[in-house]
């Protein structure tokens, strides 16, 4: 039958054939090799099983990427391959006239996400959500499409016509090794793991070259740094890389002006012997001087971070009378760090030591010495205070001088590199926070895809209902529901500042939100704890400290301290408070509400989720083969586990649930239109506008005519099912 139809055909007819033979191929799927199969959506049936299948088979045959429906699968290759993020490739997805066509990649979303920012109808700001376990390779993926952005959307200025105003995407490059630096830290699951979350907002402009958008500038926005780090590492892991690039990178003289000689031993440096590619200052300081952060600058931030190194060597024994404050047992270390941090000696040995409280009617001003424990907690706590304070600088200064004026900018790009959902043998408040931000990025990945999808069979008057859809909601409420939730009620026990134990906050939390579906069953568990039921499974968080590391108490002396110093940068981060206020620590109920942890991580979430609904989102879940680093080995239990945690397969499901192919109209006709002639068509409805007005643009005339057409082609798949050939 195709034979007598050949007969009669053009060299269009034969085209329009091979094309909807192609189209039909690759909607039925059924002969396409696993590792050739693109899109997951289109394995058959969806179940983790044959996603893991599908993915290991392309891991196998070197290919990293996997679209899953809306979402790019970005398999860590954990080996260099260059070839894969070059720019002639970037240069390749950029100019393809349809990207999507090529191999998955992240620079297909990179592409994407330029086009709609471009779009002369209705450019809409983008977002790019990068998630993934640590080590997934977030922080890679997100570097990456920085990259792609920075040669896609150069910006005209030439180092000629500007020699000093240096490319702005280059400055805004720099700003990775910076962070990098000051934020990542060697940890058992990534040699270069980001310990803070960031949302880095690409600025472009459309002002004067509408057709070709260019990058002007950017906005960066850390959340949650874990600077407990600074004074507290596990013995296997190591503190951020800039104390390591310091010490082994420092030259002669600023070994001696930063008392920091070849070999020295400290506490806060664990495994100083691991040489790792992280390590290199020279990078680090180069990137620092393009930002605009000049030598002396440099040279008093690393002083000051000398400063912290010998502060943590400071050791307390107790005197043996409670009346009698500890004694330090090495003079030097608190000398040298005091002489570091340009900070009075005595009274940076005294504010360690001893406490001062107000009590009583008459807020009489007491001085209590402090235990040993206390001593070190007061030492960590300064440190950590004065870490935080400075990254924080270092990111305003980074911002500063990356960020574009307000009127030189019309649409923006937002990448999201963020931690992905956590659950280890011992949860606390940080597991807490970034299982709550994922619940968060979850629910608005799922309403804003539905909704996209509703929305658009809306318009084509497509009748749908997503039946299987489950909202995380109800999780939602537990976590930070009104009036009761776990975060108001931690909060509550920081308010009242009362003496509470672990067990009591169990039994507080259980009691009062046990009518919650997400709160799970927690029966087994010998140390006090509460179970949450998340969408990408269950957690248990451990009450032990969490009310203490909610309220993150900061003894006023300690800020007092810190204003003394004669140091400049010091200076900055610790001004000195126009009206002094309290002196000491106020006792007991008179405290003033605390802004805690949870409330502060809230905050920064709901203005995070806040840009991201105003954008298009796109996603790409990062996965880690093996938690060894390996090449080329994909160990199914851990890829499985990181497949539920994403929620992977339930995003297949619901990519898969609405239509697979979407064509446009015009495309449609374009295609398919020199199929019409293979079948003679139905008398046309007299109530329909004729088929060929279709061209006339209006758009119920295009339609009559894809109804037309589609009736044509529906006529012609018997003939060419005949002559498809049989599956080997
Ligand atoms: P964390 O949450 O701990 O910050 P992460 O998801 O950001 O982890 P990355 O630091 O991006 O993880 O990646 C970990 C390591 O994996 C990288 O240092 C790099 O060695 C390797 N890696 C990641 N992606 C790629 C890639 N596409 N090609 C080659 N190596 C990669
Ligand atoms: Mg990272």
């Amino acid at each position: 039958m195709l034979q007598q139809v050949n007969g009669h055909s053009s060299g269009s007819d034969a085209q329009g054939r091979e094309s909807l033979r192609e189209d039909l191929q690759e909607f039925l799927g059924g002969e396409v090799p696993l590792h050739q199969l693109d899109d997951l959506t289109k394995v058959n049936p969806v179940t983790l099983e044959t996603v893991l299948r599908c993915l290991q088979a392309r891991y196998t045959a070197d290919t990293f990427y996997t679209n899953a429906g809306c979402t790019l699968v970005a398999l860590n290759p954990f080996k260099p391959v260059p070839q894969l993020y070059s720019p002639e490739l970037m240069r390749e997805y950029h100019a393809a006239p349809q990207p999507q066509k090529l191999k998955p990649h992240i620079f297909t979303v990179g592409e994407q996400t330029y086009r709609n920012v471009r779009s002369l109808i209705e450019p809409v700001n983008q977002s790019i959500v990068v998630s993934g376990e640590s080590g997934a390779g977030k922080t890679w993926t997100s570097r990456c499409l920085m990259k792609f952005y920075a040669v896609v959307a150069a910006s005209p200025t030439s180092w000629e016509s500007h020699k000093i105003a240096e490319r702005i995407e280059q400055r805004i490059l720099n700003s990775n090794p910076v962070m990098e630096a000051f934020g990542n830290a060697c940890t058992l699951r990534n040699n270069n793991s980001s310990r803070f979350g960031k949302f880095i907002q690409l600025q472009l402009n459309s002002l004067l070259v509408p057709r070709d958008h260019q990058m002007t500038g950017a906005a960066i926005q850390t959340y949650l740094l874990e600077k407990t780090r600074v004074a507290c590492q596990d013995s296997t892991e190591r503190n951020f890389h800039i104390f390591y690039q310091i010490c082994k990178g420092a030259s002669a003289d600023e070994r001696l002006q930063w008392h920091l000689p070849e070999g020295a031993a400290f506490s806060w440096l664990p495994n100083p012997e691991r040489t790792l590619e992280e390590d290199c200052f020279e990078v680090t300081r180069e990137a620092m001087l393009h930002l605009g952060i000049d030598a002396p600058t440099q040279n008093n931030i690393f002083q000051a971070l000398a400063g912290l190194l010998h502060l943590g060597n400071i050791r307390f024994a107790d005197s043996g009378d409670e009346a009698q404050p500890c004694r330090p047992m090495d003079d030097g270390a608190v000398r040298t760090s005091a002489l570091l941090l340009r900070l009075p000696e005595d009274p940076l040995l005294e504010t360690l030591r001893i406490r001062t409280i107000r009590a009583g009617r008459q807020q009489q001003v007491f001085r209590k010495p402090c235990s040993q424990a206390e001593c070190d907690t007061r030492r960590d706590c300064l440190a950590k205070l004065v870490y935080a304070r400075l990254f924080d600088w270092l990111v305003s200064v980074i911002n500063s001088s990356v960020c574009a004026d307000p009127a030189s900018w019309t649409t923006f790009i937002g990448l999201l590199d963020v931690y992905g959902f956590e659950s280890f043998p011992h949860n606390s408040l940080e597991q807490l926070c970034i299982n709550y931000a994922n619940e968060k990025l979850q629910q608005h990945f799922v309403a804003h895809y539905l909704r996209a999808q509703q929305e658009e069979y809306a318009v084509e008057g497509l009748e749908w209902s997503f039946v299987n859809y489950q909202d995380n909601q109800t999780c939602l409420d537990l976590i930070e529901g009104s009036p009761i939730s776990i975060c108001s009620l931690i909060n509550e026990e920081c308010r009242l500042n009362r003496p509470s134990s672990a067990a009591q906050l169990q039994t507080r939390i259980e009691s009062a939100l046990a009518g919650s579906p997400c709160l799970g069953h927690n029966k087994l568990s010998p140390e006090p704890s509460f179970v949450v039921l998340h969408y990408a499974g269950s957690v248990r968080y451990h009450t032990v400290g969490l009310v203490e590391k909610n309220k993150d108490p900061i003894p006023p002396e300690l800020t007092r301290l810190l204003q003394q110093s004669q140091d400049t940068l010091l200076k900055v981060l610790f001004p000195a408070d126009p009206e002094e206020k309290s002196q000491e620590e106020p006792s007991g109920q008179s405290r003033a509400p605390v802004l805690t942890v949870v409330s502060k991580f809230k905050a920064s979430l709901e203005q995070l989720l806040q840009v991201l609904q105003a954008t298009t989102p796109h996603y790409i879940r990062c996965i880690k083969p093996n938690s060894q680093g390996r090449a080329q080995a994909l160990h199914r239990e851990e890829v499985l586990n990181q497949l539920e945690a994403c929620g992977l397969v339930e995003t297949i499901h619901i990519s898969a649930a609405g239509f697979p192919i979407r064509v446009s109209h015009r495309t449609f006709v374009e295609r398919y239109a020199s199929l019409r002639r293979l079948h003679p068509r139905a008398p046309p409805d007299p109530h329909s506008p004729s088929p060929d007005e279709g061209h006339s643009g209006s758009p119920h005339a295009e339609q009559a005519t894809l109804r037309a057409l589609l009736q044509d082609i529906l006529h012609t798949l018997p003939a060419l099912e005949a002559a498809t050939p049989a599956a080997p």
